[in-house]
C-alpha cells in the first residue's frame, strides 16, 4: 500500500462543505435537465472552471435551482455520502445550508432540513457515516436577514442542525464578519455553536480571523489562510485554541495557491493551530475528501503521521455528541495503527 492510498483509507470528518456541493456531478446534470435549468455549459471543465470566488459563488447559487423537491434533496444527501465513502472513507459529516437559496424553488427552511435528514438518515444506516447540520448565514443578504436565519433555526428545533456559519459574500464582495455581530450574539444566546468563513483569499484581511474569535465567540474558523500573514493575529488565533477548517483544493481554484510547504494551511499547522481539511465544494471543484488528503498534504510536506493528527483535529472539532466523538476516535486510532503498518511495508517494497 502506498502512502497515497493510505491517506484515501483514513477515517476522515468533514466538517466544512456545503450541501449543494456534495451533489454527484451525474445528478446535478440530470436535474438541470428535467427541470430546464440552464447551467452555462454541457462541458462539465468548462462549467467548472473558474476565474476566482465571485465567478464561482454564481455557479454555486445557480445549482440550487436543480433541488426543487423533498425526494431531490435527500436522493443529493445520499448519494453525497454514498461518493465521499468510496472517495475517502468518509465517517462523519456537517453540512452548511442556506435556506434563502431554496426560496426560489419554494422550499421553506424545515422541508428543507426535514428532506436533508431523511436522506441523511438513510446514509447513517447503509454506511454509518454521522452528521449534523450548520445553518449558513448568507452574506450577500442584509444583517437583518442573518438574525432572521438565527431566530428561524431558534423556533423550529432539530436535534441534527446544531450551529450557524456562512457562506457567499457581501454584495461588496467582502466577509465583513462584523456585519453579522447581532445575529451571532444571538445564536449564542440560543446555545447554537458558531464558525465564519473568514480569511479565505488575499482580498480578505488576518483581521477577520481575529474578529471571528474575539468579537463573534466562533467555536471554529473556515478557512483562515491569511492569518499566517500576520504575526499577532496568528499568536491571538494561536492562543484561542480555536479549529480551522482549511480546504486545499479550493485554494488552488480560487486563490491559485500551489500545493508546497510555503502554502498557507501548512504554515498554519507547523504554528500549531489545530487544522482539519474539508472539501468546501466538492462537484464544483472537481475534489472528494479523500483527494484533499492524498494529494494536497505530501506535497506540503507531510506525512502519515501529520495525516492522522489532522483527521483526529476533524473528530474533535466537530459538534456531535461526546459519545459519538469517542467512538470515532477509537475507530480513527484502530484504523491509523492498522494503515500504518501496510503503508510502511508497501513503502519499503517499492
Ligand atoms: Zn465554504
Amino acid at each position: 500500500m502506498t502512502l497515497h492510498d493510505a491517506l484515501r483509507l483514513l477515517p476522515k470528518a468533514e466538517l466544512h462543505c456545503h450541501f449543494v456541493s456534495t451533489m454527484r456531478a451525474s445528478t446535478l446534470v440530470e436535474l438541470a435537465r428535467r427541470h430546464g435549468v440552464g447551467l452555462r455549459t454541457d462541458d462539465l471543465d468548462a462549467l467548472f472552471a473558474y476565474e476566482g470566488l465571485p465567478d464561482f459563488l454564481d455557479v454555486f447559487n445557480a445549482a440550487h435551482a436543480v433541488l426543487t423537491t423533498g425526494d431531490e434533496i435527500a436522493r443529493v444527501a445520499y448519494e453525497g455520502v454514498e461518493d465521499a465513502v468510496r472517495a475517502g472513507n468518509l465517517r462523519y459529516r456537517e453540512y452548511f445550508v442556506n435556506p434563502d437559496n431554496f426560496r426560489g424553488v419554494g422550499i421553506g427552511y424545515t422541508s428543507l432540513v426535514d428532506a436533508m435528514t431523511d436522506g441523511l438518515v438513510q446514509a447513517e444506516r447503509d454506511f454509518g457515516v454521522g452528521f449534523r447540520i450548520v445553518a449558513a448565514v448568507n452574506r450577500a443578504l442584509p444583517a437583518e436577514a442573518a438574525v432572521d436565519l438565527v431566530e428561524t433555526v431558534a423556533g423550529h428545533p432539530r436535534d441534527v442542525v446544531v450551529g450557524i456559519g456562512m457562506d457567499d459574500l457581501t454584495p461588496e464582495g467582502t466577509e465583513d464578519p462584523l456585519r453579522f455581530r447581532e445575529a451571532y450574539a444571538l445564536a449564542a444566546r440560543h446555545g447554537l455553536r458558531r464558525t465564519a468563513h473568514v480569511g479565505e483569499t488575499t482580498a480578505a484581511s488576518p483581521r477577520n480571523v481575529v474578529d471571528a474569535i474575539a468579537e463573534l465567540g466562533v467555536d471554529r474558523v473556515d478557512h483562515g489562510y491569511r492569518v499566517v500573514d500576520d504575526p499577532a493575529a496568528l499568536a491571538t488565533a494561536a492562543e484561542s485554541g480555536v479549529p480551522f477548517v482549511c480546504t486545499p483544493v479550493s485554494t488552488r481554484m480560487l486563490s491559485g495557491w500551489e500545493f508546497e510547504p510555503g502554502h498557507r494551511i501548512a504554515r498554519m499547522v507547523r504554528a500549531g493551530l489545530p487544522v482539519a481539511l474539508a472539501t468546501d465544494d466538492a462537484v464544483f471543484f472537481r475534489t472528494d475528501i479523500g483527494r484533499e488528503y492524498a494529494e494536497a498534504l505530501p506535497a506540503m510536506g507531510f506525512g502519515f503521521a501529520d495525516a492522522v493528527g489532522i483527521a483526529r483535529t476533524g473528530f474533535e472539532a466537530a459538534w456531535c455528541d461526546g459519545a459519538q466523538r469517542d467512538r470515532l476516535l477509537a475507530d480513527l486510532r484502530a484504523a491509523a495503527l492498522a494503515l500504518e503498518g501496510l503503508a510502511l511495508e508497501g513503502l519499503a517494497g517499492e
